[in-house]
């Protein structure tokens, strides 16, 4: 059965189990919803620790799926990595990122969004030339743009991956590295790479206040990354007393639910207008 469906679609088999083609389906919806434009991006404020100023936003992808209502990329982000969509996924989102860019740009707003790209964007080595093209073609500042990898892409330590990352700079974009600290710690790739940031994995700040052996951790970190050139942000900052520990650590950014939720666009400018009043 399993050797079926990898050989090829069978539409309409009863025995297969549910789960198997109710993500089948949802598979094929996917594909559709990337020409149909029902992905959309909620924007999370990076917030300055020092300032409290805006810096700038995550960009999180969501699904507004004609049924089922808006999917978190949970639920279809790695449907995508599995079934050879993650490419155009990407595509897609970082033709959001750079429109939002270029609108705030023509009302004379000046803000970063941060990008996730997949593992496997990584080995797409004509990436960097369509974005390229992507970048000139809706007049944004390619320093306006960050672009966040987990650090097991590092892993492998493949020629390829670093070529693809070094393009992806070349072009002025920022590099930086997601959910650091969680999986392969070794710190060998920053002396190669052109990376500028640094986000802490929530778990760390999370337990920030709690574990001093975490605090020190971090704290020794965000020496390190300092003393490289690099800037930190704390990614699931939820309190008060969290990010008065992260300023005492000199982190540079936070992001977080204390601050707010990821929002769709229109309301990250009630959100932004709400706080200058
Ligand atoms: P991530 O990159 O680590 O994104 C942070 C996740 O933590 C987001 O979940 C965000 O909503 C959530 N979060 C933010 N602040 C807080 C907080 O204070 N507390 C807690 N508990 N959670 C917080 P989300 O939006 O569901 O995204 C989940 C993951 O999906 C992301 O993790 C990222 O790995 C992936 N993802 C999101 N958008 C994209 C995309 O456009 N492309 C790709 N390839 N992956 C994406
Ligand atoms: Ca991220
Ligand atoms: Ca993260
Ligand atoms: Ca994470």
């Amino acid at each position: 059965e399993s050797k079926r469906l990898r050989t090829g679609p069978v539409l309409h088999d009863p025995a297969r189990h549910d789960d198997t083609s109710g993500q089948l389906r949802l598979v094929e919806e996917l594909r559709l919803a990337l020409v149909r434009d029902e992905l959309v991006l909620h924007l999370q404020p990076q917030v300055d620790v020092g300032t409290g100023a805006l810096h700038g936003v995550e960009a999180l992808v969501r699904w507004q799926h004609p049924a089922r209502g808006l999917l978190g990329p949970a639920s279809f982000v790695p449907l995508a990595e599995a079934h050879g969509l993650i490419g155009p996924l990407t595509e897609r989102v970082l033709e959001l990122a750079l429109a939002q860019l270029a609108r705030w740009r023509a009302d004379g707003v000046r803000l970063r969004v941060s990008v996730n790209l997949s593992a496997s964007n990584l080995l797409d080595e004509a990436l960097p030339e369509r974005l390229l093209g992507r970048l000139l073609h809706h007049r944004v500042d390619p320093a306006d743009l960050v672009l966040e990898v987990t650090e097991n892409v590092f892993a492998g330590d493949s020629p390829q991956v670093r070529g693809v990352l070094t393009a992806l700079a070349g072009l002025g974009a920022g590099l930086s590295i997601d959910d650091y600290g969680t999986g392969w710690s070794s710190l060998g790739y920053l002396r190669r790479l052109p990376v500028g940031e640094l986000k802490l994995d929530r778990s760390f700040t999370a337990d920030l206040r709690t574990d001093h052996r975490t605090a020190a951790i971090v704290g020794s970190t965000i020496d390190l990354a300092h003393r490289l050139g690099m800037r930190v942000v704390a990614e699931g900052v939820e309190d008060e007393p969290t990010l008065h520990e992260l300023e005492r650590l000199g982190c540079d950014l936070s992001q977080g639910y204390l601050h707010a939720r990821p929002l769709p666009a229109d309301e990250l400018a009630g959100w932004v207008a709400a706080r200058a009043a």
